[in-house]
């Protein structure tokens, strides 16, 4: 099959031929259709994953059809239109049988634990506990961007947050994880605020259901969010990972608030200072985010059906695997509105 491989970090990938995946008795391996070009493989990339063992072919944000099913699976066979976490469950561990699977203690993560999407053919492992069926009139593109920025943020929001009718919910950076995350919460019924540097970012923010938008580049937000609040955001979600957002996300809540991480915080952001006066003095909650479980997919898939969410309005340029590399390596530069989706192969 073709895929896009590297051999060193921070090297160029390059479109080679390899062996085709066969599947594992509990797996399958797909025929990839759509899969997302995202800032956790450029970090992969980068030599930030330790998870990464060289060479390698990165890809996470995928949708395909089943061709082929390992032995001991009995959910699935060739033919169906599926997608997956971008983190699978080993469906062993005490958190797997508590239906933790996003925080599995022997998790793996096509395109990082083993090879991933970008390529024609991609092995996915426990295949009954980790496949989520899609709706034939989604498409593949769409459905590619479900499994890391959109069902991430739906977690953070509805299932972490617990976001309510009514309520404000600031959402620090409007990349593909906050745009997705103002969508759900507006949906929600939440009063939404999103903050980004970029105002094309905040367009969008507005289009997709922000009641108001603050360019970060303008003076304190924190302030300017507990002004339009009238004392702060009830839940406020970091969607990029930068001790600057982590911050202003933390300082901009009201007493009993509470603040969900959801970009990554690696490199340089790993150990950010935390404002703590402010967390015991006002009883704020500090919430982790990490992607979702297979599990939780049908509540997503039905606001989809139901017209609620439209993760198709989030999917931008659409590349061939060719253009990956390319695309990949450019992926810190923050310049894209919407997903870039690998469509041609
Ligand atoms: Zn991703
Ligand atoms: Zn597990």
């Amino acid at each position: 099959m073709k895929a896009v491989l590297f051999e060193t970090f921070q090297e160029a990938p390059k479109l080679v031929t390899v062996p085709d995946p066969t599947p594992q008795p509990h797996g399958v391996v797909l025929k990839v259709e759509a899969t997302g070009v995202c800032r956790s493989d450029w970090h992969g990339w980068m030599g930030h994953d330790s998870d990464i063992e060289l060479p390698h072919v990165p890809g996470h944000e995928l949708a395909g059809r089943i061709v082929a099913v390992g032995k001991d699976v009995t959910n699935w066979k060739a033919g169906d239109k599926v997608t997956v976490p971008f983190i699978c469950g080993c469906g062993s561990c005490s958190e797997c049988h508590a239906g933790h699977q996003q925080v599995c203690l022997h998790q793996e993560q096509p395109g990082f634990t083993h090879w991933g999407s970008f390529a024609e053919y991609v092995a996915i492992h426990q295949a009954d506990l980790n496949l989520v069926a899609l709706p034939e009139s989604m498409e593949f593109a769409t459905a590619a961007s479900l499994g890391c920025r959109f069902a991430t943020s739906f977690r953070a929001v509805i299932d972490q947050g617990r976001v309510s009718a009514g309520q404000w919910v600031a959402v620090h950076g409007c990349g593909g994880v906050g745009l997705s995350a103002v969508m759900i919460a507006a949906a929600a019924g939440a009063n939404v605020i999103g903050v980004d540097l970029d105002p094309a970012k905040l367009n969008l923010a507005r289009e997709l259901g922000a009641v108001a938008v603050i360019n970060g580049q303008e003076g304190d937000v924190p302030a300017a969010i507990r002004e339009i609040t009238r004392g702060g955001a009830h839940v406020s979600l970091d969607a990029l990972g930068h001790s600057v957002t982590m911050t202003n996300s933390i300082l901009c809540l009201r007493p009993r608030g509470k603040h969900i991480q959801v970009g990554l915080m690696l490199g340089e952001h790993a150990a950010p200072a935390v404002p703590m006066p402010k967390i015991v003095g006002q009883e704020i909650e500090l919430l982790g985010s990490h992607g979702m479980q297979a599990h939780r997919y049908g509540a997503m898939l039905d606001m989809v059906a139901s017209g609620k969410l439209d993760p198709a309005r989030l999917v931008g340029d659409r590349i061939s695997l060719a253009d990956a590399p390319k695309a990949l390596m450019n992926m810190d530069k923050f310049q894209s509105v919407g997903a870039t989706v690998i469509t041609r192969f």
